[in-house]
């Protein structure tokens, strides 16, 4: 909460399962550091959620973290789930899709940036020049009967639903963040063969005539996968269906050098959570080798989407900072963790970041 002069951020903590608690820690010590430096409190408390509380107590989601959620400023999630752990029906936990849709977080943002241009996979050296956001439908799409089996012993279905409520916020969102960047946004859908999709196009179109400052534009999906690979360095920000997103999301970390530097965050009207793209990496937990960038990184998105939200530059500076302190560490090869071809462990990923913050 802010006051006049001082601020404090209360931000509720979801390690989760995995390697989520071994992320979380850098993270914190990155954001307590950038607070020091830019003259700002951070309250940071955890919470328990994800499979392991599942096992362990009988939850995925307690009641009282979901409180601890909505009554933040905002919200930092590692990651949840586990192979072994499952609910009751064999399906999956993922209680990080269940906060999605308690609280409406129908913006889900992800940035690619070539971070480390070595790690790009085109030969072209504009690769290097990769920077764009991709902003995917998080509460309905063709995710939103997600868990039923619709259909009986011979047919199986799945519903897109696109509501023009959810769509159109999505797009204000979307065309204000095009805005604060290159003036530059996508439309991804499918308007050739669904009907959903011609939907969620005219209503982005009828969104566009309030913001003739920003350039937009169409693509289907199969057109804008291959122009994500082939140009990638021609979008700015692209908003599309919750499936596409997924897809085209793990796509667009592709193009970068992998999930290890995806952050996120899924933002809504009221509540924000903030979280790396990658999963729990059960393959790598306790060995002390993850790759804490993706989630230092959705610190740094944490912190400029408060600064936005509350007008204050501390905060959007201290954003920055994190950005700068990044680049920085992984150009002078102090964060090349395993999965970019490094061997630099997780903890001296928080040092090299933290000692060149501000620098
Ligand atoms: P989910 O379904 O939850 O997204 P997943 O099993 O598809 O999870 P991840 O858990 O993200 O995927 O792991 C995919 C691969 O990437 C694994 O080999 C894992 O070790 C690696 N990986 C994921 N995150 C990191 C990280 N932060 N640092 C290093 N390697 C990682």
């Amino acid at each position: 909460m802010e006051t006049n002069d001082t601020i404090s951020i209360s931000i509720a903590v979801l390690p989760g399962d995995g390697i989520g608690p071994e992320v979380t820690a850098p993270a914190l010590e990155v954001l307590h550091a950038v607070a020091k430096n830019r003259g700002f409190k951070v309250d940071a408390r955890e919470h328990g959620a994800g499979a392991g509380h599942y096992r362990d107590h009988g939850s995925a989601l307690p009641e009282a973290t979901v409180k601890a959620v909505e009554d933040a400023d905002a919200t930092l999630l590692a990651a949840m789930g586990l192979p072994d752990v499952r609910c009751a029906d064999g399906t999956e936990i993922v209680p990080q899709i269940d906060l999605r849709e308690i609280f409406g977080l129908y913006g889900g943002v992800r940035p690619i940036r070539a971070w480390l241009p070595s790690a790009v996979p085109l030969k072209d050296p504009r690769g290097a020049d990769i920077d764009f956001v991709l902003v995917r439908e998080s509460t309905e799409g063709l995710f939103v009967e997600r868990g039923k089996r619709n259909g009986d012993a011979d047919h199986a279905t799945d519903t897109m639903r696109v509501t023009r409520s959810v769509s159109e916020k999505l797009f204000h969102f979307s065309f204000q963040l095009a805005r604060q960047r290159r003036g530059q946004l996508t439309l991804i859908d499918k308007a050739n063969v669904l009907g959903s999709m011609a939907f969620f196009r005219e209503i982005f179109d009828a969104v566009a005539l309030e913001y003739p400052d920003v350039e937009a534009r169409h693509l289907y999906v199969d057109a804008a996968a291959m122009l994500m690979v082939q140009r990638p360095w021609d979008f700015d920000v692209m908003v599309t269906e919750n499936m596409f997103g997924d897809i085209l999301s793990d796509l667009a970390a592709g193009l970068v050098g992998g999930l290890g530097l995806a952050p996120s965050g899924d933002i809504g009207d009221k509540a924000a959570i903030f979280q790396p793209s990658h999963g729990t990496a059960p393959d790598i937990m306790g060995k002390g080798i993850a790759n804490p960038l993706a989630t230092i990184l959705s610190v740094s998105l944490m912190l400029d989407w408060l600064g936005r939200r509350w007008e204050d530059q501390r905060l959007i500076a201290g954003a920055a900072d994190v950005d700068a302190a990044v680049a920085k560490a992984l150009a002078e090869g102090a964060a090349t963790t395993i999965d970019l071809g490094g061997s630099v462990c997780t903890a001296d990923v928080a040092q090299a970041v933290i000692a060149r913050l501000g620098t």
